[in-house]
């Protein structure tokens, strides 16, 4: 059981009007105590993380996202397009997707979503993926 003091960070969303800009104190995963500005924390703590760089968030929720179109999103022929157009021009280049294709897409997607701050994600499919893929990351993920 490691107690975390993230320490001082740039800025931290509480969602409430506590003073937590002093960082805060995690324990066994938890959020067990909000640091004020200049304070420290009243828990002991085993280590600390500083985070004058960096932001603190919750975890973001992306409630649909369609991670084999990070391969085609810069494709010339469909860039400015308009929606159905783009859509009726794509829809043949999606549905060709091989298994490798979708775990690259998969892993471009799952890396940018983690570097915005998203923890959790639901993958929409509109054209197939290969239930290969889907065993090889909930494998690869657990
Ligand atoms: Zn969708």
């Amino acid at each position: 059981m490691t107690t975390l003091w993230i320490k001082n960070p740039l800025a931290v969303f509480t969602a409430n009007d506590l003073d937590a800009r002093g960082g805060l104190v995690i324990r066994d995963g938890k959020i067990i105590e909000l640091v004020a500005l200049g304070q420290t924390p009243a828990s002991p703590y085993d280590q600390f993380f500083d985070a004058q760089n960096l932001v603190i968030t919750p975890g973001l929720i992306n409630s649909h996202h369609h991670f084999y179109q990070t391969l085609t999103r810069a494709w010339a022929p469909v860039v400015n397009a308009p929606l159905f157009p783009w859509l009726k021009t794509l829809y043949p280049v999606w549905a060709k997707l091989n298994t490798e294709q979708h775990y690259l897409a998969t892993q471009i997607a799952l890396s940018e979503l983690l570097l915005s701050g998203c923890t959790f994600t639901i993958i929409c499919f509109h054209s197939s993926c290969p239930m290969p893929l889907m065993f090889r990351l909930k494998h690869q993920n657990n």
